[in-house]
């Protein structure tokens, strides 16, 4: 008879087998009250790069089942932007601003730095540059740190420039002009990421609508640029050319995609699809342009790998902007293929990893 540990420890091992993960890291500090885990996916192109989380996740399951997709989407989105980094993630469970001190902060860089390299950390949602600055004084192995450390700084802009070039691959792709001059885009989620394409598709005559639920910050963004606020609940009605998630992941998923209008489909989140084969394949019948998420939000990842290769802003940007000439190859091969966008975006991901084993 199998006891309680022996079950979880089976639980897990079996998600790393079905997903491929190579390690997973749990940590727990009674001191600091940190609780946190660390996934490594794959490093066969090179160390486990990806940010910490901190959320306040409703159970452990959902922590571990968040860390385990998360780093799985870095394998995928190193390899496919023909960067030598393999992919991995970190999560702090709790509510950031009820618990995380600068010792818990500093725990978890001992953590990380326990590795010795094999994953290497960065800021997500729930972090902030001063916690990246806390986690430096414990480890080396931390990217996207200020520029004035030496760091390559927010990465947001450089992601939003991505996306960008994925949006415009994907219009010349579905209308035969990359032009967005006239056509309706929402972006949902007007943050980092979400104001910079509201400023490159606004500069570019686009009829840009916003929504977010910072009410604060929709006013700003709308001021600003010009863009028109529109009320959540009725996002997913609206008649509009594209749909650009940059809030939250899980936003396509069957009841959003059966009522989605759109055309094209290009966001910063990620995880966008649900559930990647179910819904890949909902947006592909409806003939709706998906561009892959990891494909077109890799613009902060191509900036922070700056921290280890060493190259300059300039060429992380050139790199960004061939964002456009893969979403291309992809939409391509997904027609000529008969297969979902993200079906051909693994694909091409999975054979670069496979060609370095
Ligand atoms: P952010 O936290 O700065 O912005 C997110 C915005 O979404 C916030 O304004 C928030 O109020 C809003 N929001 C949250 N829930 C919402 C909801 N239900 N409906 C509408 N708006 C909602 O984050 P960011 O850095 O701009 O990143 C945006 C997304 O892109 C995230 O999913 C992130 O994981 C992903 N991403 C970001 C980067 C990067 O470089 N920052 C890189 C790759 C992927």
């Amino acid at each position: 008879m199998m006891n309680v540990e022996e079950k979880v420890s089976n639980h897990v091992v079996r998600k790393m087998e079905t997903m491929g993960h190579e390690q997973v890291i749990f940590c727990n500090d009674k001191v600091t009250g940190l609780k946190a885990i660390i996934a490594i996916h794959d490093t066969t192109l090179g160390p486990a790069l990806g940010g910490t989380r901190m959320w306040n996740y409703s159970s452990e399951e959902e922590a571990l089942q968040d860390v385990l997709r998360l780093s799985r989407g870095m394998t995928f989105k190193a390899s496919i932007s023909g960067l030598n980094l393999g992919g991995g993630k970190a999560v702090i469970i709790g509510d950031a601003s009820k618990i995380k001190t600068k010792s818990l902060i500093k725990k978890f860089g001992e953590y990380v730095d326990s590795l010795g390299g094999k994953y290497i950390t960065a800021k997500d949602v729930g972090m902030n540059t001063q916690d990246m600055e806390y986690v430096r004084e414990k480890t080396k192995h931390v990217t996207g740190i200020p520029e004035s450390m030496g760091g390559s700084g927010d990465p947001s802009t450089v992601t939003a420039y991505g996306v960008y070039m994925g949006m415009k691959a994907s219009a010349k792709f579905k209308w035969g002009s990359d032009s967005l001059e006239g056509k309706t885009i929402l972006v949902q989620g007007v943050g980092h990421v979400g104001e910079t394409l509201v400023k490159h598709t606004t500069e570019e005559g686009a009829k840009v609508y916003i929504t977010d639920i910072n009410d604060l910050k929709l006013a700003e963004v709308a001021e600003k640029y010009g863009a028109e606020i529109i009320k959540a609940d009725s996002i997913y009605d609206m008649d509009m050319d594209i749909y650009a998630p940059c809030a939250l992941g899980s936003t396509l998923n069957t009841d959003t995609i059966n009522r989605l209008k759109c055309q094209i489909i290009t966001g910063a989140a990620n995880n966008q699809l649900s559930d990647e084969v179910l819904h890949g394949k909902m947006i592909k019948d409806k003939g709706i342009v998906y561009a892959p998420d990891f494909l077109i939000n890799a613009g902060g990842l191509i900036n922070v790998y700056s921290e280890i290769s060493g190259y300059q802003r300039e060429e992380s940007l050139l790199r960004t902007k061939k964002i456009y000439d893969t979403t291309l190859e992809i939409l391509l091969k997904a027609e000529d293929e008969d297969i979902t966008t993200h079906q051909a975006a693994l694909l091409i991901a999975e054979q670069r990893i496979q060609e370095n084993k």
